[in-house]
């Protein structure tokens, strides 16, 4: 049967990542986003079932019970989980997924698919990231502290992944993401699968 990739993305807040999956997800319609459940709150402009799935923290608890989740952790005091049955349904199909998680979720999905393909996307310096985390220049500095704490957390697990994107440049980033994605699609547990008749007729055996 067919089997699609499991593409890990992780990067901290503040290295842009929704610009760079969001031109990804447009430039190559075989990878499907998993939308995650979550316990926190929608954020303006979030929507229930696109964003996330928004549930609360009796219903959560409920799914990690059912083990509805392939993976799941609480992050900055909120929990967040990928749900088992959508993804082996999309693996199934032949469809690559991509799984948007922290380094505590990335660190369960490789153990169940070793395969999965992991990508950390890395701001260009510690200033740009500074700056982008201080946005609009609305928040307090000990707000902007605990961010850069929380992501420099996120970041000393970065020797874990396989591809480091360091996004100075979205143009060059998306290249660098979709070349990714390629290089998975090419490697020979996939193409041995694909072109099993053609490679038995070209070996001649
Ligand atoms: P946010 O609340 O800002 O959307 O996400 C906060 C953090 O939770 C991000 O680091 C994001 O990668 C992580 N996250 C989102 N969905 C999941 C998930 O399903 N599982 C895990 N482990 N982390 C997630």
């Amino acid at each position: 049967m067919e089997k699609g990739n499991i593409f890990i993305v992780a990067a901290p807040s503040g290295a842009g990542k929704t610009t760079l999956v969001s031109a990804l997800l447009a430039a190559d319609a075989n990878v499907k986003l998993s939308v995650s459940f979550t316990t926190r709150s929608p954020r303006p402009g979030e929507e229930n079932g696109k964003d996330y799935h928004f549930v609360s923290r009796d219903a959560f608890v409920d799914m990690i019970g059912k083990g509805d989740f392939l993976e799941h952790a609480e992050v900055y005091g909120n929990f967040y989980g990928t749900s088992e049955k959508w993804i082996r349904e999309q693996l199934a199909t032949g469809q690559d997924i991509l799984l948007e998680i922290d380094w505590q979720g990335a660190q369960q999905v490789r153990k169940l698919f070793p395969e999965a393909i992991s990508v950390f996307i890395l701001p260009p310096s510690l200033e740009v990231l500074e700056q982008r985390l201080r946005g609009r220049g609305k928040d307090s500095e000990e707000a902007i502290q605990v961010r850069l704490k929380s992501a420099q957390d996120e970041i000393r697990h970065v020797d874990e992944y396989d591809y480091v994107i360091v996004n100075e440049l979205i143009d060059a980033s998306v290249h660098d993401i979709i070349s990714i994605v390629r290089a998975a699609r090419l490697r020979i547990v996939n193409q041995s699968r694909k072109f099993a008749q053609l490679m038995s007729e070209l070996k001649g055996v």
